[in-house]
């Protein structure tokens, strides 16, 4: 279920130990995320999203032992593990040894924090918007098509934020932001880019190749803020109202776009996925693992596995790992029952 980097990797796994995957997904393209929102060079390869997904796309499309149902989701399932019956919103039916579900996340809608502009600014975009705009090789402001002098990337909108019942970091977005920072540098280097943060987490390795290349070689200002809105300035840019954490004083700089660092939420369709599948989810609509250590693919249900962001927010790296240990772990539950059963 779900033909984004974790499925389309679980899938091709299951095809390299000779066994038939079909793949179900609700929209009609393959890709997941990368390709349905249009993320432009990802991180941390640097490659084109539209490249490295699409290799992926293209090795289960072109796999025989692979059958893709786009457009469509499960709306019943039946059996136990090694024989379930799968019933398809386009009327078709599917027999499964085993199911896993790569379902994914949802990008957070920036509408529910309205004091920071978004829906009311025509220049208050996005991370995935901005990431669409770079792709098109022009950097301008919406409203009036001029060449932005400042941007300003606010971090952690809707994550680490109790007050609006997101609790968790989103993991990848201070690394995507330091990226966005260096590509709109790239393609108008008239324009300055500011980076408002909490704390900066570009884990492991990143920390060198996007965060200090981001700064020293780029330019990037990075602030460390606590945002209190958004408004309008009288000449029509846009005012980012509050206050510097390091100093301790107020801070209102103009800027021509502001870009929402958006977070990764729970997959809207979790708690139908929870009913069909008969799985639970944890306690922020995430889907629950089996156990940490010696099950790591599994969900609440035998038979029935999980990867990448349907567990939490994740990167595509890391989803593709788990999204291949999933696929041969339902392989191997599936090779040991055909044994047990003689
Ligand atoms: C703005 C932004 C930029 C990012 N850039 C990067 C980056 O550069 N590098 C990086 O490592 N990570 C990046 N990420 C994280 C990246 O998006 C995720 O790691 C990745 O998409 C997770 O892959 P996935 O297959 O688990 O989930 P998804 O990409 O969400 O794919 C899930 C798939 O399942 C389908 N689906 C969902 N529900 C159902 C259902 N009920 N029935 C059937 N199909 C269903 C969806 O349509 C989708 O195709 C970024 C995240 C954000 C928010
Ligand atoms: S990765 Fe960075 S921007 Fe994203 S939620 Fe965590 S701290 Fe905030």
């Amino acid at each position: 279920m779900g033909g984004g980097p974790a499925g389309l990797a679980a899938a091709a796994n299951v095809n390299s130990a000779g066994y038939k995957a079909v793949v179900v997904e609700k929209e009609d393209v393959l890709g997941g995320a990368p390709i349905l929102s249009g993320y432009a060079k990802l991180v941390p390869s640097g490659e084109w999203a539209k490249d490295a997904i699409g290799r992926m796309v293209k090795r289960v499309e072109d796999d025989a032992n692979s059958t893709v149902h786009k457009s469509a989701k499960v709306e019943k399932l039946e059996g136990e593990a090694g024989n379930f019956t799968a019933t398809l919103t386009n009327g078709e039916s599917v027999q499964a040894g085993a199911v896993v579900l790569a379902t994914g996340f949802t990008h957070f809608d920036s509408i529910n924090k309205p004091e920071w502009g978004f829906g009311t600014y025509e220049d208050v975009l996005t991370t995935t918007q901005m990431e669409q705009m770079v792709g098109s090789g022009k950097i301008a402001c919406p409203s009036d098509g001029r060449v932005p002098e400042r941007v300003c990337i606010l971090l952690c909108v809707g994550s680490r934020d109790r007050q609006i019942g997101r609790e968790w970091c989103s993991k990848i977005c201070c690394t995507v932001s330091a990226n966005l920072a260096m590509e709109i540098k790239e393609i108008s280097p008239e324009t300055d880019v500011f980076i408002y943060y909490m704390d900066i987490r570009t884990f492991g390795l990143y920390e060198d190749k996007f965060y200090w290349k981001s700064q020293e070689e780029f330019k990037t200002k990075f602030v460390k803020a606590r945002i209190a809105e958004v408004t309008a300035s009288g000449d029509g840019r846009l005012l980012v109202k509050g206050e510097d954490t390091l100093v301790k004083r107020p801070i209102i700089i103009p800027f021509d776009i502001v870009v929402h660092a958006i977070g990764m939420d729970p997959n809207a369709d979790n708690p139908e996925l929870s009913q069909v599948f008969g799985i639970g989810l944890e306690k922020h609509g995430f889907i629950e693992k089996a156990e940490q250590y010696t099950n790591t693919c599994g969900t609440t249900r035998k038979g029935i596995y999980s990867c990448g962001a349907a567990y939490g927010p994740e990167t595509i790296d890391d989803s593709i790992a788990q999204g291949a240990a999933a696929g041969g772990r339902a392989v191997a539950d599936l090779h040991a029952l055909v044994q047990k059963a003689g």
